[in-house]
């Protein structure tokens, strides 16, 4: 609701409680407007919370997301580095409407502001649902395949922040930082290699092995990741909205045995 999700905090609160969570984190795309909200829904339902977030990276070229648990959401570093990375999104989305435009779809953008909360968090998310309601395609994951993806009409890349200052406002903000949905990357073997050992080097903590974006396979490849970079586990749902989310919050498998979960790590920031 704070970025590209569809629900209020106090929303997502109650869902999240009906199916079962117990520890909960509210993880906005470079954006911690939301936590005190939900915090308070969490405290309201009785379920713990971590505070949470998750930063957009380049790395190589690509878009890497980096979650932050657990961190202090006052600490002064954390948010200026935050509102840093939002800046350009909208210009960015400007351009994205004028690739859409060249191939017939006319005023994406305005159509995609329609649904912003945040105009300072337009993304392709907000496009996405522009072109699912107005009918040029039946479903979100179309509208990626089609126009929102490397090397279609209304893909425009973004430098976001870089994986070193990203994993320090965390860290340094009390938080841990985790790999998010690796396997959602298109890196060569070699590349997911630099990524997570520059990410262990520069003091990151943890990997996301169980996902809404990861297959059931991919469960076990990136469990295997964490134990080879000693890395602790996460379990998120990237739940966005009830229609367009594959997994509904608190509907996850559990981690696979053997590994260290993150909230473990975390125990004394749940609040
Ligand atoms: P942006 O930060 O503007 O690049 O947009 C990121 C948003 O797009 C996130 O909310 C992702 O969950 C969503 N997203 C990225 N790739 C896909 C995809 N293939 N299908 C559906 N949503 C996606
Ligand atoms: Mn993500």
């Amino acid at each position: 609701m704070v970025s590209d999700g569809t629900l209020t905090p106090e929303a997502l609160a109650e869902r999240a409680k009906a199916n079962g969570v117990e520890l909960w984190s509210l993880t906005d795309h470079d954006e911690i407007g939301g936590q005190q909200r939900a915090m308070a829904a969490a405290r309201a339902q009785g379920m713990g919370y971590l505070t949470g977030a998750e930063i957009s990276v380049t790395f190589l070229n690509q878009t890497v997301h980096i979650v932050g648990l657990g961190f202090d959401a006052d600490n002064e570093d954390l948010r200026q580095g935050l509102q840093r990375t939002r800046g350009g999104r909208k210009e960015r989305a400007m351009e994205m409407s004028d690739g859409l435009a060249k191939v017939g779809i006319k005023n994406a953008y305005e159509g995609a502001l329609t649904y912003v909360g945040n105009p300072e968090l337009i993304s392709r998310t907000h496009f996405a649902r522009f072109l699912v309601e107005t009918g040029v395609c039946k479903e979100t994951s179309e509208v990626f395949r089609k126009y929102l993806t490397e090397g279609k009409p209304g893909y425009v890349p973004h430098r976001w922040a870089n994986l070193k200052d990203a994993v320090r406002w965390i860290t340094d903000a009390g938080g841990m930082a985790v790999v998010a949905h690796p396997a959602r990357y298109k890196f060569t073997p070699n590349e997911e290699f630099a990524l997570f050992t520059e990410f262990k080097g520069h003091g990151g903590q943890g990997v996301e092995v169980v996902t809404g974006s990861h297959t059931a396979a991919e469960f076990v490849t990136y469990a295997g990741t964490a134990k080879e970079f000693g890395l602790a586990a996460s379990r998120g749902s990237d739940f966005h909205s009830p229609d367009e989310s594959h997994t509904e919050l608190g509907s996850l498998p559990y981690l696979p045995g053997g590994l260290t979960p993150v909230w473990e790590l975390l125990r004394d920031r749940i609040q």
